[in-house]
């Protein structure tokens, strides 16, 4: 089969690969009808992954039918069309047991597919731990539609969580790319009084106002973001602060923008360490919450997508084939043409 491999630092390649195989009796072999591409599959690429592994399929965001299932999987069956969580995890470990699935300390437990075990930008994707990893998704769902919730929506969905917004709170959303806009998403079904969304793209700032994503858009390079906030909130900051740039200087602004005793989200993954300057901030009684997502809510998500209360399909703004991958990979990491979210579909009859 085809599939988009990290060779090493700097190097992704499409390459011939064997299907993969039922190997442990949880396991479910999944038939891969779309991947997307991820920033973190490009973290992986600029070697900013530690465990990252050489010769690795990519891909942790798909859906697919299931193809084979190993004999201790009991609640789905073949056939059944699924979305695939980022996370593997065992359920029955210390953490699985408190909802901390990204801590999963089972083996192959936490981020792994697409990044030490062979993930599913490819015809197919062995995931282990089926049960717990693979969400039936609705009739009324669509593949598109359900792509993204076992990565950036779950993402989205749980930063907008562990931030407990209150309803009414002015929230600032620091970068507009897919997980920035998915963040706004799951956001907005908190019922904030207004979303600030920041970011050097007007393109991208652009989609976010079309698409409803946000109130108030903010391009540093024109405006000063500290005023702009401070205007909307009687001079205090932001009640609640989603750092999901991960650029130079997004963490500082995203503490700096925050009012005193704010929640302050930090989603991004970043390729530098940051500066925590305590000294400057004592007195500002912050808190500070940070990645990466225990994607453990992709059924309610399913829910909200069946409903009509979460759509990310606008997000996916592109489309290429496998044997098209590579110029896919070339324009979301260029950020052009509007790309928010990348859509790969294999050709291999799903
Ligand atoms: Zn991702
Ligand atoms: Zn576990």
């Amino acid at each position: 089969m085809k599939a988009v491999v990290y060779r090493e630092k700097g190097e992704l390649a499409l390459e011939q690969r064997p299907v993969p195989q039922i190997m442990d009796p949880m396991d479910a072999i999944v038939k891969v009808k779309l991947a997307a591409i991820c920033s973190s599959d490009l973290h992986i690429k600029h070697g900013a992954v530690p465990r990252a592994v050489p010769g690795t399929i990519l891909g942790h965001e798909m859906v697919g039918i299931i193809e084979e299932l190993g004999e201790a999987v009991h609640h789905l069956k073949i056939g059944d069309r699924v979305t695939v969580n980022c996370e593997t995890f065992c359920g029955n470990c210390f953490f699985c047991k408190r909802g901390y699935v990204n801590n999963c300390s089972a083996p192959g437990g936490g981020w792994t597919l697409g990044c030490s075990a062979d993930g599913g930008q490819a015809e197919y994707v062995r995931v282990p731990y089926a049960e717990n990893c693979l969400d039936r998704i609705p009739e009324s769902v669509s593949d598109e539609a359900a792509l993204l919730v076992g990565d950036v929506l779950s993402t989205g969905y749980w930063a907008a969580q562990i931030t407990e917004i209150q309803p009414a709170d002015t929230v600032v959303i620091i970068g507009a790319g897919p997980t920035g806009l998915s963040t706004a998403m799951c956001a907005r079904l908190y019922a904030p009084s207004c979303i600030v969304v920041v970011d050097i793209s007007q393109e991208r700032l652009n989609f976010a106002i079309e698409h409803g994503l946000a109130d108030v858009i903010v391009n540093p390079r024109n405006e000063d973001v500290t005023e702009v906030v401070e205007k909307l909130t009687e001079g205090r900051g932001a009640d609640r602060v989603f750092e999901v740039a991960g650029g130079k200087g997004t963490f500082e602004l995203a503490w700096k923008i925050a009012r005193c005793s704010a929640v302050v989200c930090i989603v991004a993954m970043y390729e530098e360490p940051q500066v925590l300057p305590l000294n400057e901030m004592y007195g500002k009684n912050l808190v500070f919450k940070t990645g990466g997502v225990h994607a453990s809510s992709c059924k309610e998500i399913l829910k909200l997508a069946a409903c009509g209360k979460l759509d990310a399909r606008p997000l996916i703004t592109h489309r290429f084939t496998l044997d098209g991958v590579m110029e896919g990979y070339r324009i979301f990491e260029a950020q052009e043409d509007g790309v928010i979210k990348v859509a790969i579909a294999p050709d291999n009859g799903a």
